[in-house]
């Protein structure tokens, strides 16, 4: 089984009934497979089949959806990407991800330009409209669609087929494109399915970035296969959730740590506003207690924290619906992956003791896309070595302690820090630098910038420009300090643990 077949087979059950809501509006299962076969109908009548790569810039929105399985269903590859980068982080990716096409939101339309001569292999670039302006030979999201034939027959696919590519850093700072195969994404969203009891009654908030894998995985595909209905909200909004939980009656909330504390701060709620949501799913990065305990109590939830990353599709570990929850912890293994704690050495750890978490199972990615060392790396006797550092209790509870690789998680978004030095050490102004993640109330971690200036006349301001042209918003530093001299070992490794503790202290 697969993912566009799973739909089809959805959508021949549940015909009439609700996929999703979007701005209010409703569209059947029906509909969504007719758009679906249509584009991916236009799709291959373009050129664009098998074996080919298509980059979606786009946000939260059924022309997410209908290019995900149009191009799944012509037998291309998907690469996601967060459109709030800037163009060289999207060319970068676009370039190493040897894309044919990309599908852009006409928000994006400034930056083509700037694209095509980054990325000249790029054949289409296919632009969803919104409501700007577009020049004649501009190829369209609606022209494709509209020269599709909605009778298309999919293409065959095989379960080990790359279905997505999705840019992340994994342990090390330069990105890397984990491949997902057909195999992979469908049995994580059939386990997160089968594991939450999603099913036709349910009706999930989808605010979460389609881009990235927790919401791609659990607030996407599993819904779609479950026959269940979506609100799609296209950014995240307190008031708009609690709006549409209440007149959609929603049974599913999914988001990061932040969101809850952003809707638990929200000074308009009524905790009556939660009062048709069955569960709240809470992932991507440690979720404070104390937040989780006061939640639950002001909106008379539940909420269940997972733990996964993109290289697993991205679902390996939950805390059960049947079984006692544990705050602080992100649960048991769910079917079919199996999680271990182990030492430097790979061996296994016993119960209680501090190791890498390492995991195995039918989600587990393919590997990084032309990157075969790092691959293997990653893989080694068929687990995947996490890097985040865990124990596991004697009841098969895992809980996360610490990060082995270098990531600053702002609230939800991964930021690698290498990738911010790097942009810094290109300033001419930089002797030296070195970027942490601190404490923050609001995003759960803060990126801080260390540096060393070549001299007086470095600007901080002018800093935060340069940066600011180079780098998505959420990695830029909330804070740049001018240091003397950086904390060095005897062999001139930055200390980074001492710069946190400075500032710990
Ligand atoms: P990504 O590949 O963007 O999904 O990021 C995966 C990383 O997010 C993991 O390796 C962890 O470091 C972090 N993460 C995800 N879920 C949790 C969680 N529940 N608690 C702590 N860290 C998490």
């Amino acid at each position: 089984m697969n993912l566009p077949d799973s739909l089809h087979e959805s959508a021949m059950k549940n015909r009439e009934k609700i996929a999703y809501y979007f701005m209010d509006d409703p569209t059947t299962y029906e509909e969504l497979n007719v758009s679906v076969n249509k584009f991916a109908s236009g799709l291959a009548k373009a050129g664009i089949g098998e074996g080919d790569h298509v980059a979606l810039l786009l946000g939260n929105s059924p022309h997410f959806i209908i290019s995900l399985y149009g191009i799944m269903r012509v037998g291309a590859t998907a690469i996601p990407i967060n459109p709030t980068y800037t163009p060289s982080e999207i060319a970068y990716i676009l370039k190493d991800g040897d894309v044919k096409a990309v599908i852009a939101l006409d928000q994006m339309i400034p930056y083509i330009e700037k694209l095509r001569m980054a990325a000249p292999k790029i054949e289409h670039y296919i632009i969803c409209e919104t409501g700007a302006e577009l020049n004649a030979e501009m190829e369209t999201f609606s022209g494709i669609l509209h020269s599709g034939d909605a009778d298309f027959t999919a293409v065959p696919i095989n379960s080990g087929d790359t279905a997505v590519i999705l840019y992340t850093s994994g342990t090390t700072g330069k990105p890397k494109g984990a491949m997902l195969t057909h195999g992979n994404l469908y049995s994580n969203a059939r386990d997160i399915r089968d594991y939450l009891k999603m099913g036709g009654e349910d009706t999930v908030i989808t605010t979460l970035p389609m881009f990235h894998v927790f919401s791609l995985t659990v607030v996407l595909n599993a819904p779609l296969i479950s026959g269940s209905t979506l609100i799609i909200l296209p950014k995240f909004s307190p008031k708009e959730i609690f709006r549409v939980a209440k007149n959609f009656k929603a049974t599913i909330f999914a988001g990061v740590p932040t969101m809850y504390n952003f809707l638990y701060q929200y000074p308009e709620s009524n905790p009556d506003d939660f009062s048709s949501i069955r569960l709240c799913i809470s992932g991507g990065a440690s979720m404070p207690v104390a937040l989780l305990k006061n939640f639950e109590e002001k909106f008379n939830v539940v909420i269940s924290e997972g733990y996964g990353l993109s290289e697993a599709s991205p679902v390996t570990s939950f805390n059960p619906l049947d079984r006692p929850r544990k705050p602080g912890s992100i649960g048991t293994s769910i079917m079919n992956v199996e999680n271990k704690v182990v030492d430097e050495a790979g061996n296994e750890l016993p119960a209680g003791e501090v190791g890498e978490l390492a995991v195995r199972g039918p989600n587990v990615m393919k590997g990084y896309y032309n990157m075969p060392e790092e691959t293997s790396k990653a893989i080694r006797d068929g687990w995947l070595y996490t890097g985040d550092l865990a124990k596991m209790d004697e009841e098969g509870y895992f809980y996360i302690v610490d990060r082995k690789k270098d990531l600053i998680i702002v609230g939800g978004y991964n930021v690698y820090p290498r990738e911010v030095e790097e942009v810094l050490y290109g300033h001419p102004g930089v002797l030296e630098a070195a970027v942490i993640g601190v404490p923050d109330a609001d995003q759960g971690e803060a990126v801080k910038a260390f540096i060393v200036p070549r001299d007086e006349k470095v600007d901080k301001a002018e800093l935060h420009q340069f940066l600011a042209e180079r780098l998505a918003s959420y990695k830029l530093p909330k804070s740049i300090e001018f240091i003397e001299e950086l904390p060095k070992n005897s062999t001139g490794k930055i200390m980074k643990r001492e710069l946190k503790n400075r500032i710990l202290q």
